[in-house]
């Protein structure tokens, strides 16, 4: 499996502002002048050898995962706005051509986890065909609800693309085949309105997409009381909006602190534990700054099996 990153802000897309570009342009020019940059030949290796924090941006589009199985196909973990991007790749191949097919599965319906759909350019194609999942039976009344108007010119029913609803069955306990050796199922969060985590299994390796949901101490011991369902996982990305206060402050609010997240992480023995649906009114630098003091809490726990990462767009992991 290939699992590929194109959207993950939460709640709300948040493109970089300008003062907060500037701060990390100055950041790289000072950078540059320290390692007495003088040559154009060097400034890839120079580029390649900053702190993420300045030599990158974390992202501002909306939840969008896709996972390429080892057959080829595509499978999409949500429309938020990330998706743009991912249909801008797809029109280059088979989606350009109207013999693309594309299977989207939905965790929930809140709008940063659909907004994206409209600007999806494969759903305008004809000849294209889209395979819905979802574990909600009104899923596609929601995604039509979207675009009804007066909130967009085109409504999803009249888009050209052929569209096949699967409803998935709710029991974590029920695995779908999605292809030969490519199993998915899905598990209930604490989130408003509610969420699905997703597990994906294929040639013994396990993915693990669980956005959106609030973890506490006592939630931990309620699912390991009744399945193992998280354990073990070689990728789990998982929802660390908040700090720990804000959590506190946030109750039933539906999103995890990063300090929860690292305690999933270890207590399920996860092998890659990746950070995400980052809080919107949060820049860059503060990220950052959150995520050293999650790796400074897995330290605290003597943490020597899971490796902790805080997600990127475009970020790419090969299982
Ligand atoms: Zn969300
Ligand atoms: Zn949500």
């Amino acid at each position: 499996m290939q699992i590929r990153l194109w959207g993950v802000r939460g709640s709300l897309p948040s493109p970089i502002n300008n003062h907060e570009y500037r701060g990390k342009l100055k950041r790289v020019l000072q950078s540059a002048v320290e390692k007495k940059l003088s040559s154009a030949d060097d400034i890839d290796s120079f580029m390649d050898s900053l702190p993420d924090e300045i030599g990158h941006v974390f992202g501002g589009d909306t939840t969008c995962v896709s996972v390429r199985s080892n057959s080829g196909n595509i499978y999409i973990l949500d429309a938020g706005t990330g998706i743009r991007r991912l249909g801008d790749e797809l029109m280059e191949g088979d989606c350009g051509k109207g013999k693309g097919t594309v299977n989207i599965l939905f965790t929930h319906n809140h709008w940063d986890h659909i907004q994206g759909l409209p600007f999806f350019r494969p759903i305008y194609v004809p000849g294209n065909t889209l395979n819905i999942y979802s574990p909600y039976p009104d899923q596609k009344k929601h995604l039509e609800n979207q675009m009804n108007p007066p909130h967009f010119p085109a409504k999803f029913e009249d888009t050209l693309s052929a569209k096949n609803y699967h409803l998935l069955d709710r029991s974590p306990s029920k695995v779908v085949e999605l292809e030969d050796d490519l199993k998915v199922s899905i598990y209930p969060l604490k989130h408003p309105q509610g969420c699905y985590a997703y597990k994906f299994c294929q040639a013994g390796k396990t993915f693990i997409f669980a956005t959106d949901t609030e973890f506490t101490g006592e939630i931990i011991e309620n699912i390991d009381s009744k399945t193992d369902f998280f354990k073990n996982a070689d990728l789990l990305i998982l929802d660390s909006q908040y700090t720990l206060n804000e959590a506190f402050l946030k109750v039933d609010w539906g999103h995890t602190s990063y300090t929860m997240a690292v305690n999933c992480a270890i207590n399920w023995n996860i092998k890659t534990l990746l950070m995400t649906h980052h809080e919107p009114a949060y820049s860059d630098d503060i990220l950052q700054e959150n995520y050293k003091l999650a790796l400074s809490h897995a330290d605290m726990l003597n943490n020597s099996t899971t490796k902790i990462l805080l997600a990127r767009e475009g970020m790419i992991f090969d299982l």
